[in-house]
Order: C-alpha cells, then structure tokens, then sequence
C-alpha cells in the first residue's frame, strides 16, 4: 500500500498554506498535570519541523485519554501544547481551547507562515469517534491539506483520522507515520533472514491472528510471557496458579502442531507464590512449576536460548513483555531479550518493538535507541501485524 508523504508535496503547495496535521499526542499526564512521557510529541518531530520550515501553517489535531465527546479539562491539550513549544524552540507554537471549529478556523487562518496551532482533544468533539461526515466536514476546513502523522490512532476510522481524509487533499503520510509503516510493512513482506519474532504478554487470545500471520512468514517464533501457559496447559504440563486461558488450549495444541519445531517454547521458568515485588522465587524447568506457585517470568536458560536465536536473526520482531516486567525480580526475562535485541542491531540486524508494554519495557531498560525501531503504536502495530488494513491510511491518497 504506497501512499503519498509530506516528501511528495512541493514547497509551493506547502507555502503559505493551511496543513491540517493528525498527530497522536496521546500521552500520559503526571499528577499535576503535565506531560509525563514525550515520546510520543518528539516522534512527530520531524513531520512538524519539516513543515514549518516550509513555511506552512501548521494546524494540530490529537485526541488525548477517553473523554466522552465533551470537554473535561483534565483531558485538555494545553499542557502538550505547552510541552511542544518547549521542544520546538523559535517556533511560535500557539494553543486554542475553543471546541467551536468555526472559532477555530478563524484561528487557523490567522496563523503566520511556520507557526504552529495547537488545537483541543478531537474527543471532545461529538461526531468524532462515531467518524461522523458533518464533523469531519467541519474539521477539514481547518486546513488547505491534510496530513496523517498519527500512526498510533491509524487503526480506528474516526472523524480527525479517517473522514476528514476524504474530504481534504492532498491527504498524505507524515514522516512518523511513513517510518512505522515501512519499519512494520517491510518486516512482513520481505525480511531478511532469519527473521525470528518473539511473542510474549498476558494474553494468548489478544495475540491470535498476529500469531496466525507471522507463523508462515518467520524462520522461527519464540513464545514468553504469560501466553507460554496456554501452551504448558496444552502439553499436558502443571501450570500452577499460572496465568493461563482454558479456553485457548486447544488452539494452542494446533498452533503447536503446525508450527512444529518453528515454535520455541521457554524451558524454564520463575515462580513464586504470589506476585510481589521483592518475593521470593524459584527457578523450575517447565515441567516442575509447583501446583501452589505461578510463573511469572521465563527462566534465565530460556533467555540464553532465546538470546542466541536473537543474536542469529536478521531480522527480530518482538511483541509482549517475557514476564511481569513491571514487578521485579519478574523483570528479568524481558530485559535480557532486549539485551539480546541490541546486541543483534549492532551486529547489523533489523530489530523492531512494536506493543504499547514492551515499548515501555525497552525504554524502561535504556535500550530505546539500541534497536532499530519501537513502534509508537500499541494497538495499531498490532493490528498491522494482523494484516489488517489501518482505515487511517487507507483513506490517504495512493503515491
Ligand atoms: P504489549 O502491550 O507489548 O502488546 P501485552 O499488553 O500483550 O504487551 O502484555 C503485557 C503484560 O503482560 C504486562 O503487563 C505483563 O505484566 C504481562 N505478563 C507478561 N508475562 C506474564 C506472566 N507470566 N504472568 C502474568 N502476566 C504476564
Ligand atoms: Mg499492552
């Protein structure tokens, strides 16, 4: 799916003129209120600095947590608005607060050529998520040409994401959105080899059609996290008070069965008695998991065997944490493959995170730009993953 990008439009279609741009500024607020985490805003960095330096007059659209299509203040942009301006000294970045798009079309036409409008949470909007026509009329006079930098909302057809592209164009790709697409979409279609994927998290279940897909197209999928259960179970293994999903088991067996030796499971495992932070555990093969403990982790054999496939891939895709990260000592597993993920990029292979958690995990364990590239798109990248098609862009214009 080729889709034109910012790099495609000419400076005279740029200068002066209004860029409507969908970013995903969707990002945590701390307890007072400002910006916790900026990836997110950095990530649409190099789309909004390309534009201003165009010359155009850059209007913003976010949505940002789940208000119910009205305002509540403790969802407002302002405080990325405020954050943005920060990161993009000498820029003249503005807020408006208004939810009135006519209010907010005056506002974009009195911006100067470079400068930046920030505008208020899409989901105050009614009409927004239910990608209502009369909305996403009213939202593409905020612009003389539409760019979709948001990969992150990419998988849900709402007004600001989908509707409003078929109304304004050119309807192009940002730089962020093009990088995740390339990164996620040259991974499926021809990676170099071998290209191993590791699946972990919580739940089998969510993860199914990712499975399905990958499964013929990888050298070899390595399987962690709570999902690895479901497997256990399958094999006819204790699993404890293991997080595991019944009603997953068979399907597990006849992915098993299918896969054959392409499928690696974990051979060990860390168990404990409870999740704790601190707790005391074991380390058990993975036919030894007590009936009264539960895994929490992979164990630190599976991290070497999982390690060294890493290390000989070309190319590693990996989604879902090894264990509960967020709980150490149960960090452990999931640090060490992304250990194992830098030691592969700088032995010159393609390493992609793609997961809302594991993207927190790798930067929680410094290797944030030790890999090629972290998916800014929890869900998204999933359901690109799954071979869906992103409604986002989809509705953008064909190169
Ligand atoms: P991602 O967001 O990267 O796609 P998921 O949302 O699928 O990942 O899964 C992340 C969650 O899985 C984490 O909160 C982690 O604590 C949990 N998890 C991983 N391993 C286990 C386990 N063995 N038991 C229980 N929960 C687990
Ligand atoms: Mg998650």
């Amino acid at each position: 799916m080729q889709k034109k990008t910012v790099r495609d439009l000419s400076d005279a279609e740029l200068r002066g003129r209004r860029a409507l741009v969908r970013v995903d500024f969707n990002v945590p607020l701390d307890a007072a209120g400002h910006v916790g985490d900026d990836t997110r805003i950095r990530a649409a960095l190099p789309t909004l600095q390309s534009l201003v330096a165009r010359g155009a007059k850059v209007v913003l659209l976010s949505h940002l947590g789940r208000p119910k299509a009205a305002p509540e203040p403790k969802y407002s942009l302002e405080p990325v608005a405020q954050r943005l301006a920060e990161l993009m000294p000498g820029t003249h970045v503005e807020f408006c607060e208004t939810t009135d798009t006519d209010d907010a079309v005056q506002a974009s036409e009195r911006l100067a050529p470079g400068a930046v409008l920030v505008l208020e949470n899409t989901r105050f909007l009614p009409g927004e998520e239910t990608n209502d026509e009369r909305l996403a009329r009213e939202l593409a006079k905020l612009g003389d040409l539409y760019v979709n930098d948001a990969f992150g909302a990419a998988h849900r057809a709402h007004a600001s994401t989908e509707g409003v592209a078929h109304l304004l164009h050119p309807a192009v790709a940002g730089l962020l959105m093009e990088k995740e697409l390339a990164y996620l979409g040259a991974a499926l279609a021809n990676p170099q080899r071998p290209f191993i994927a590791i699946l972990g998290g919580a739940k089998i279940s969510g993860k199914l059609d990712v499975i399905a897909q990958l499964l013929p197209k990888v050298d070899r999928l390595l399987i962690g996290g709570a999902m690895a259960n479901t497997f256990f179970r399958a094999m006819g293994l204790e699993t404890g008070k293991s997080l595991v999903e019944p009603d997953r088991v068979d399907l597990a067996r006849e992915l098993s069965n299918t896969a054959g030796d392409r499928l690696e499971l974990p051979v060990d495992a860390v168990v404990a008695p409870e999740l704790k932070a601190g707790v005391a555990t074991q380390v058990v093969a993975r036919d030894a998991i007590p009936a009264d403990q539960a895994m929490f982790d992979v164990g630190p054999e599976t991290v070497r065997r999982f390690g060294d496939a890493v290390r000989s891939a070309r190319t590693v895709l990996w989604n879902g944490p090894m264990g509960v990260f967020e709980t150490p000592p149960f960090d452990a597993g999931t640090f060490g493959v992304a250990r194992a993920l830098a030691d592969a990029t700088r032995a010159g292979a393609t390493t992609i995170v793609g997961g809302g958690d594991s993207a927190a995990a790798i930067a929680e364990a410094g290797l944030e730009s030790a890999v090629t590239h972290v998916s800014t798109g929890g869900g998204a990248s999933l359901e690109f993953l799954e071979g869906k098609t992103l409604p986002g862009v989809a509705a953008l214009d064909d190169a």
